[in-house]
């Protein structure tokens, strides 16, 4: 459950393998498509991972808001 952090599908490099779609078990994939669709993002798990590290292709990165420490670290002007 993480608005901050969801997977970001490059549709253009998609193979459509399933892998990511069928690894999910937070339905945040659209199992009704072949192409990776994301329909639920806050279901996401925070730093799970688990669908990127199995597609084939690298099609699959995150959004993740900015942490606190990065926060922080640009606060005192760096
Ligand atoms: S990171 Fe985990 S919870 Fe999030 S979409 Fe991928 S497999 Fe599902
Ligand atoms: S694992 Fe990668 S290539 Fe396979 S369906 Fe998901 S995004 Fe597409």
């Amino acid at each position: 459950m993480a608005k901050n952090w969801y997977p970001i599908i490059n549709e253009e490099d998609c193979i459509e393998c399933g892998k990511c779609i069928e690894r999910c078990k937070k339905g945040v994939y659209d199992n009704t498509k072949t192409v990776a669709t994301v329909i639920q993002p806050d279901n996401c798990s925070f730093r799970c991972e688990c669908c990127s590290a199995l597609c084939p292709v690298g099609a699959i990165s995150y959004y993740s808001e900015p942490t606190l420490f990065s926060i922080v670290k640009g606060s005192c002007g760096h």
